[in-house]
């Protein structure tokens, strides 16, 4: 695996792809300069080698040329982050970039506009692949949250530079740690999969039953395992086609020596809402008219004591309706339980979608070994796929 490290980019033109797609107000400024941040270390590395960066990325989902799109607007953020200043042009392509990117001298950085103002990006395009690498020298992809798309800057670009292209920090850092959950995690290894949808994380669990020893599932997915198990759940969320899928899972966890732990209680409400009235009840019996949408504190005491075993953890959807206050009691104990196992040295990674949105809303992220960037890259990572953009740089 080719990493920033394995370059010196003295008198190169590093052109590297970063996600820089970070939320506007609207007189736009960058509400959360997070995504910039995370790029700060591979920017900085290319500059203090005495090379030059031409930084290219989207923002939103323009249809054509955009204004309210223009990376324009993120060009003093990024001054203030890499504290140097940024040359932006119009363009990301064409005579105009291309002058742009000739002068561009060592230390300076130069902010290509956005990516999707050319249909061609999402195509995957390779005239306009061929365009953008003509910019630079060495080709670095550092934007993990768009490495599942086979786009021109993410993927068919690197075709164009042979062996000078490599992994930025960022996305190094995320490779090593599904690696470190999917492969060389010391055991016992855990997944926490919570969130709605048994069927949205089906193809997940498949895939990491070979590669843990225990799983604990939470969150509204309970429910179409306990109802397939004859349990009665009341008026909870169910997938009632998904119930035969649900005792496969089960069945082939235990063929492979997986211990599947479900909650025992969970906080039933008579409404979705946060004000409605509650009860603590048995998973297996929950009353008509009511619904599970939080782990009971047996459920939490239970998955703490496994989370306090395990060494390599993985986690990925919340254990209830964290959004509505009443019900966020269980994903914020789960928080609590995998921060003191990392301080006791497990490795621990939260990644996609929710659970992510949970661990910085609580306050969980310097308490974690790892907090991924990348929603639907880290899903299909869990579920096995290589994802283009990262076998663009490996051939
Ligand atoms: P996902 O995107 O599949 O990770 O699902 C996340 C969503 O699952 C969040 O919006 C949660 O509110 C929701 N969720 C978690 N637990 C429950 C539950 N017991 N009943 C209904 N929805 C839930």
């Amino acid at each position: 695996m080719k990493t920033l490290n394995d370059f010196n980019f003295e008198n190169k033109k590093a052109l590297i792809r970063v996600d820089f797609n970070v939320p506007l107000n609207e007189n736009f400024e960058v509400t959360d300069a997070t995504r910039i941040l995370s790029a700060k270390p591979t920017l900085i590395k290319v500059l203090e080698d005495g090379g030059s960066c031409i930084l290219m990325s989207h923002l939103g989902r323009p249809k054509g040329v955009d204004e309210a799109f223009s990376l324009k607007h993120i060009v003093s953020k990024l001054e203030e982050i890499i504290g140097v200043e940024v040359n932006f042009v119009s363009n990301c392509i064409g005579e105009e970039a291309e002058q742009a990117a000739a002068l561009l001298q060592r230390g300076q950085i130069l902010l290509l506009e956005n990516l999707r103002f050319h249909d061609e990006e999402k195509k995957g395009d390779k005239t306009f692949a061929q365009a953008l690498a003509k910019l630079g020298d060495i080709y670095v992809n550092d934007a993990f949250g768009t490495a599942h798309r086979a786009h021109a800057s993410t993927t068919v670009v690197a075709q164009y530079f042979e062996s000078n292209k490599c992994f930025g920090n960022l996305l190094s850092k995320e490779i090593e740690s599904i690696n470190k959950v999917m492969d060389t995690g010391e055991k016992p290894v855990l997944a926490i999969l919570g969130g709605a949808k048994v069927s949205s994380k089906i193809t997940i669990i498949e895939n990491i039953l070979d590669k843990i020893d225990h799983l604990i599932i939470g969150g509204g997915m309970t429910f179409t395992f306990i109802k397939a198990q004859g349990g009665h759940i009341g008026d909870s969320i169910c997938e009632d086609d998904k119930m035969p899928l649900a005792l496969e899972i089960l069945k082939k966890a235990a063929s492979k020596n997986v211990k599947v732990h479900l909650p025992i209680d969970v906080l039933a409400a008579n409404a979705f809402s946060n004000d409605a009235e509650t009860q603590i009840v048995d998973v297996n019996a929950i009353p008509d008219g009511w619904q599970g949408l939080d782990c009971g504190p047996k459920s939490i005491a239970n998955f703490d004591k496994i989370v306090n075993t395990c060494k390599t953890i993985l986690w990925n959807g919340p254990l209830g309706v964290f959004e509505l206050e009443s019900f966020a009691n269980a994903t914020i104990q789960l928080g609590n339980s995998i921060s003191s196992a990392t301080k006791n040295g497990a490795f621990s990674l939260v990644g996609g979608g929710d659970s992510v949105a949970a661990v910085k809303q609580f306050g969980f992220q310097s308490k974690v070994s790892y907090v991924s960037t990348g929603g639907g890259a880290m899903l299909e990572s869990l579920e096995g796929k290589t994802l283009p953009g990262i076998a663009a740089i490996l051939e």
